[in-house]
């Protein structure tokens, strides 16, 4: 009986131990793994801001809008990028609307730059596009709509006249952008007859880019 009773009190002795090896085995923190990669593919950002807060009906758009945006030689509104990044996400479909606007992600803080001259027409806070600007053209026939701001230029204000390539903003996630996918969302409108910054058709802003003569 003793030699039993000895048997399992080491046994027991030794269930604790294999016990207390492997508590203190899972609670160590793990070996570093192999490298992941610095940049990971990005979801798609899913926002649905109207390009137009109010469609006009009364306002036609013909392939002269397009020769005429091309003629402008419109800048990539995001600093250190280029045309051919671009992703034609105009006709992506979003809750109750077509997107109508380019998404373009770049990393939080990167600098928003105005793709052509003209006027700040309106500083606004909405709630999808969150921090936003509109920027007339020089000749007021379209509108350049810059949204999801993280914060606007040191400087800006509206009715101040920007350059093309000068800084409106930094890109960020404000609205309704998804908070790991920062983003520019840009769309052109064409201003109707009473140039209200509200008002207008969009016309899709990948093609002004995109090289009309393809090699
Ligand atoms: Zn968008």
């Amino acid at each position: 009986m003793r030699r039993f009773l000895a048997g399992f009190g080491g046994v027991m002795a030794l269930l604790a131990a294999l016990f207390a090896w492997s508590v203190t085995r899972r609670t160590r923190p793990a070996a570093p793994g192999p490298e992941r990669p610095a940049v990971q593919a990005l979801p798609a950002p899913r926002d649905a801001v109207p390009a137009v807060a109010s469609p006009s009906p009364d306002v036609a758009v013909d392939t002269g809008d397009l020769a005429r945006l091309r003629a402008r030689s419109l800048l990539v509104p995001v600093e250190g990028l280029e045309a051919r990044q671009l992703r034609d996400t105009f006709e992506d479909p979003r809750t109750g609307h077509v997107h109508e606007a380019l998404d373009i992600l770049a990393p939080r803080g990167t600098p928003v730059l105005a793709a052509d001259d003209g006027v700040v027409r309106k500083l606004f806070t909405s709630r999808y596009g969150g921090l936003t600007v509109y920027q007339f053209d020089p000749s007021e026939m379209y509108c350049y709509y810059y949204a999801h701001l993280d914060r606007y230029a040191e400087g800006l204000a509206e009715g101040r006249l920007v350059r093309r390539g000068e800084r409106v903003g930094y890109v960020g996630t404000t609205g309704n952008a998804p908070p790991q996918t920062p983003h520019l969302h840009f769309a052109i409108f064409k201003l109707g007859p009473e140039k209200r910054w509200w008002e207008g058709v969009a016309i899709n802003p990948f093609p002004v880019w995109a090289d009309p003569h393809p090699s």
